[in-house]
């Protein structure tokens, strides 16, 4: 495996060359063989020994050149000119069967951009990473993903004293909504086209040859549809981000940087996951209007090579793809395979019986996904609190109405929808149960769960256990930024 350093080679504006502090005494926790998959990687080509090597910064990999990226972005709406990779270094790309990853490494020490922070990342929230990009990339949500975390016994600080934890991250590019305004904010206009042209020769080949303003909209136009997407996806999956900062966003919508995420247990849409959001700008609802106040900000960056007309229209692209991919999924999550002029209003009134009902989210459309009909729909409305029970029924009165225009088999429509809604769901609870395992030297439940959400959709008999809604006491586990 050798490593090219494409982004490295563009220069000192980019960012700055940083060998990795190596984690004290590392050990390797889990190795992920469908990641290595991705880029040809045997998973027996290194042993769990190397790996910790790898992981922990102690040995390179070749032709590896290790580089903390600058970016800059806004958090929690304000501008900081300071950001940058401050504990992670992008190590380098490696090519497969003609794509390109970047493999960066999280937990890697202080760079030039950690500021107060200690360029070091804790066991727990390494596992909260490591398990979400599996978690939706199985739901079929674009995600950062890694190949395998390393432990080790150095202490770090944080609310309390935790232990220093690694992880090797793939994903197709590392590049940020922030590294865009970076270059912005401080004039850096040359190297800003010339980020354009990186980026469009990795992901929008067809335009490489046109002058970098007609790069630029292509670019922009594609940002905004992909993040369009993204924000549909993860409503409809019930995943809340929870600090969705320019510097957060990929700027080829892929799910980026796992902090207080959280998927939903009961549908309560104003959700909020993080814990310091004490206004609830990153609440579940407020999703898909944060992704797009984030790609104004980005249009703005990009206001040194497009008109304000191109940049309006550009965004006016976002809310369109966003309703009509959420409809998509929601429709899919039902189990209409085709289009009612109504079924916006069916999606609608069910998600509002769900929140008055106290509904699990992902429990609901698991049972309905075996839904024959019948009366009374004991399994529905064990689900639902009793006072919807009335609402229920009468939701289920249109339900039942519209699948009469369907013309798929009801079998093969309740076998698309096990399909579609997920038994297995990384709830907050079930990380923190592996988590707190994992600290007391535990690694099994963690490589259960790993398993049961690479196949969300598989009844796996016998793992029920990890299926189930939390207790009340393990709804709203508070979930700090500290990580
Ligand atoms: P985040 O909240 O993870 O998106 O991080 C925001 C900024 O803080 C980024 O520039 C990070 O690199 C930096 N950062 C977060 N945690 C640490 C840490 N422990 N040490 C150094 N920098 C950090
Ligand atoms: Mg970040
Ligand atoms: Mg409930």
């Amino acid at each position: 495996m050798h490593l090219q350093h494409r982004f490295a080679d563009l220069g000192a504006v980019f960012g700055t060359p940083t060998a990795p502090t190596p984690l004290r005494a590392p050990h390797t926790i889990h190795v992920n063989p469908s990641a290595l998959a991705l880029l040809g990687i045997d998973p027996r080509e290194a042993s769990r020994a190397e790996w910790a090597q790898l992981a922990s910064g102690a040995q390179l990999f070749a032709g590896s050149a290790p580089f903390a990226m600058k970016y800059t972005g806004h958090q929690f709406g304000g501008y900081n000119p300071d950001l940058g990779d401050g504990r992670a270094l992008l190590l380098g790309e490696i090519e497969h069967q003609g794509k390109r990853w970047d493999l960066h490494l999280k937990g890697a020490g202080k760079t030039p951009y950690s500021r107060f922070g200690d360029g070091r990342a804790v066991l727990r929230s390494t596992i909260r990473e490591y398990l979400a990009g599996e978690a939706l990339t199985a739901l079929g949500i674009r995600s950062t993903r890694a190949l395998c975390i390393v432990g080790s016994d150095e202490p770090v600080a944080r609310e309390t004293m935790e232990t220093g934890a690694a992880l090797i991250r793939v994903a197709r590019t590392h590049i940020r909504f922030g590294h865009f305004e970076y270059l912005f904010y401080t004039r850096q206009l040359e190297a800003q086209k010339q980020l354009v042209q990186f980026v469009c020769a990795q992901f929008l080949p067809e335009v490489c040859d046109q002058p970098v303003a007609a790069q630029a909209e292509a670019l922009l136009r594609f940002t905004v549809q992909r993040s369009a997407e993204l924000a549909a996806g993860w409503q409809s999956v019930g995943f809340a981000h929870g600090v969705l900062n320019t510097d957060n966003m990929s700027i080829i919508g892929d799910t980026f940087d796992f902090g207080p995420y959280g998927f939903l247990d009961d549908y309560e849409p104003g959700f909020i996951c993080n814990h310091s959001d004490h206004t609830g700008r990153y609440a579940f609802d407020a999703q898909p209007g944060v992704v797009l106040w984030n790609l104004n900000a980005l249009a703005h960056a990009f206001s040194s090579l497009l008109d304000t007309e191109t940049l309006k229209d550009c965004l006016g692209e976002y809310q369109p793809l966003l309703i009509a991919h959420y409809a998509n999924l929601m429709r899919a999550k039902l189990g209409l395979a085709i289009h009612d002029e109504n079924d916006q209003q069916l999606c609608a009134d069910l998600l509002q019986l769900l929140e008055q009902g106290q509904a699990d989210y992902s429990l609901f459309f698991r049972a309905l996904s075996r839904y024959t009909g019948e009366r009374p729909a004991d399994a529905l409305a064990k689900l639902v609190a009793p006072a919807q029970h009335q609402a229920l029924s009468d939701w289920l009165h249109h339900y039942d109405q519209r699948l009469q225009k369907e013309t798929r088999p009801a079998e093969a429509r309740r076998h698309a929808m096990l399909g579609t809604n997920p038994k297995f769901i990384l709830r907050n609870y079930l990380a923190q149960r592996v988590i707190e395992a994992a600290q007391a030297g535990d690694y099994q439940p963690l490589a259960t769960f790993f398993t049961l959400l690479q196949s969300p959709f598989e009844e796996h008999p016998g793992f029920d256990d990890w299926a189930a809604a939390p207790a009340e006491s393990g709804k709203h586990l508070p979930i700090s930024c500290s990580s």
